[in-house]
């Protein structure tokens, strides 16, 4: 999670900051009554010290990683992904849903990094062993469609500020004697999961199919994370 440890980085950051503030306690030594902050500031030295301490970063972000399970460095890699961690640093703004609870908080964090979930029951409701991976695939338990229909939701949510006529599990008119490709669903009552009119161009209708994605399941350990897993 990116947070230092104020007992290790203590020395380091007592001597950056006596170097950056020298020229404020030589003013005072020599009793000066003006200085210019703009100048005095050491540019090059503040360069410096960025660097090091990237650098310090970096090196105890390999030594963790060292010392991690191919599935542990798994999940590290996907918290890493571009906009994974932008909830731990979203203000809690109680109004947009994003201020958590103790409770909530821990959930999530052992979500990401794919820890024991406090509290959870031992077993799922079809009878086999209640892990985090297995409560995000088993068909029973109820989140695969909480989290597809979450997502259906807030999609159709922001559709109709920017379009109308949105629509959520529109039913498809039925197919007349047609050839569709394969894996079309052809049956009687056939349903998306939303609807807009306007989202291409004026006036026409478009259709949108939400696809919840678990990149910790057994059947993705093989594909690649980024944008080959996390684009169509
Ligand atoms: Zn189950």
């Amino acid at each position: 999670m990116a947070l230092e440890n104020p007992s290790q980085i203590a020395d380091r950051e007592y001597h950056n900051s006596s170097k950056m503030t020298e020229f404020l306690w030589r003013a005072i030594q020599d009793q000066r009554t003006s200085i210019n902050i703009k100048q005095s500031i050491n540019q090059p030295l503040i360069e410096i010290m960025k660097k090091k301490k990237d650098e310090d970063f970096k090196q105890a972000k390999f030594e963790v990683i060292d010392k991690l399970t191919s599935e542990q460095s798994r999940y590290i890699a996907l918290a890493c992904e571009k906009g994974a961690s932008s909830w731990l640093s979203a203000l809690p703004l109680e109004q947009y849903g994003f201020a958590l609870n103790k409770q909530e908080f821990v959930d999530a964090i052992a979500l990401r990094y794919n820890f024991a979930i406090p509290g959870r029951s031992e077993t799922c409701v079809c009878g086999e062993i209640n892990t985090q991976d297995h409560s995000l695939i088993c068909k029973k338990g109820g989140f695969v469609s909480i989290r597809h229909n979450t997502v259906r939701d807030a999609t159709a949510s922001l559709l109709e500020k920017v379009t109308y006529g949105v629509e959520t599990e529109p039913h498809l008119l039925p197919v007349c004697n047609r050839t569709l490709p394969s894996g079309s669903n052809i049956s009687d009552g056939a349903r998306l999961d939303v609807a807009a009119r306007g989202f291409w161009t004026p006036l026409e209708e478009a259709f949108f199919d939400i696809r919840v994605l678990h990149p910790g399941a057994m059947s993705n350990n093989n594909k690649s994370f980024g944008e080959n897993v996390f684009r169509p």
